[in-house]
Formats: C-alpha cells, sequence, structure tokens
C-alpha cells in the first residue's frame, strides 16, 4: 500500500482545504412568497416561508 514519505504541513493541508471549500457553488433558487434568493428544499430566511405556508417567525 502506498504510504506519504513526508507529513504534510498544517499550512500546505490548510491551504488545499480552503481552495477546496472556495469552489464548492451553492444551489440558489427565488422564494416564491418574497422573491428572495433562498436555497432550494430550504426554509426562506427572509420571510420564514416554506411550501406555502410560514415555517419561521421573522420579527422585522
Ligand atoms: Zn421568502
Amino acid at each position: 500500500m502506498a504510504v506519504p514519505k513526508q507529513k504534510r504541513s498544517r499550512s500546505r493541508t490548510h491551504l488545499k482545504r480552503a481552495k477546496m471549500y472556495s469552489s464548492i457553488k451553492v444551489a440558489v433558487s427565488t422564494c416564491p412568497n418574497c422573491g428572495e434568493p433562498k436555497q432550494p428544499h430550504r426554509v426562506c430566511l427572509h420571510c420564514g416561508y416554506y411550501g406555502g405556508r410560514q415555517i419561521l417567525e421573522i420579527g422585522e
């Protein structure tokens, strides 16, 4: 089995991980209630609606 010859430095690990996370794109859809951008299949954080009804109480 192949084994790494040298320990990878914390800096290298963190640099690669940061690059990986920065490349991940988050899907965005618009809320049918308020039209704000939100993640699909999740409660709208702007108005608190999901599936045509109020889920979260958003204090203005
Ligand atoms: Zn909304």
